[in-house]
């Protein structure tokens, strides 16, 4: 118990310092942040760091978000509650909680197997029923499930991958993913109006890339995020 009031202490400091102070103003995505135990989503030897300002190792090679970019990239989506929303990249399932939260449904698509199935008992365990996670190539999107209102896509592109532009609701869907190349990128933001697409470039952030048929290929080196001041994820 002792505990648990601990790790509540230490996530309304991050509410404060990392994610008000810095300008996130919605409020659902701070109470979402508020409530969400971030610690559940990381190792035990890692719980005490859950809450610091920094992504942390999953295991793959992979990374759970840092919170403010968890906190901008979800603000950008301006969910409402009855939205299906796809996510590309479970890792750890941190962030698909704060989008389960948030909006209707959600989908979400890991590429290792290892990292979809620990996500997925953590979210049951935490009591989350309005997911699906798939094991696949997100570059591809999910098809079958198209259109969606919302797709987040956390794990960097070289470009904007054609499946998930066009699996984007029609009629005002937004899509933010970073793109760029494995050490510089961009957030975009992209809204689609029936054949348009607006895109907008928001903040400087560094992503594990995104590998798959419509992402980096498999076969080209990954150098892996280093600590300078845009190594956010
Ligand atoms: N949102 C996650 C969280 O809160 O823990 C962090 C995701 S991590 C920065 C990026 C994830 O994207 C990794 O788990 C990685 O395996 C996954 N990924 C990379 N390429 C992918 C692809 N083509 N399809 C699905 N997942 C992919």
């Amino acid at each position: 118990m002792a505990e648990e009031e601990k790790f509540r202490t230490l996530r309304e400091k991050m509410v404060e310092k990392q994610l008000v102070e810095r300008g996130i103003e919605n409020p659902r995505v701070l109470d979402a942040m508020r409530r969400i135990p971030r610690h559940e989503f990381v190792a035990p030897d890692l719980s005490h760091l859950a809450y610091r300002d920094s992504p942390l190792p999953i295991g793959e090679d992979q990374t759970i978000s840092q919170p403010y970019i968890v906190a901008v990239m979800t603000q950008l989506l301006y969910l409402s509650g009855h939205e299906r929303v796809l996510e590309i990249g479970t890792g750890s399932g941190y962030q698909t909680a704060v989008l389960c939260e948030l909006a209707a449904q959600v989908y979400s698509l890991e590429r290792y197997p290892r990292l979809a199935e620990r996500a997925a008992n953590i979210l049951s365990r935490l009591g989350y029923e309005n997911l699906e996670i798939h094991v696949g190539d997100g570059s591809q999107g999910l098809p079958d499930m198209a259109p969606f209102d919302a797709i987040i896509v956390t794990a960097a592109a070289p470009a904007l991958p054609g499946p998930l532009r066009s699996q984007l609701r029609p009629d005002g869907g937004r899509m933010i993913l970073p793109i760029g190349d494995e050490k510089n990128q961009y957030l975009e933001l992209v809204t689609r109006q029936n054949n348009r697409w607006e895109i907008e470039q928001m903040v400087p952030v560094r992503f594990v890339p995104l590998v798959g048929r419509y992402g980096f290929q498999e076969h080209e080196p990954h150098t892996k995020p280093d600590d300078d001041s845009t190594a956010f994820v």
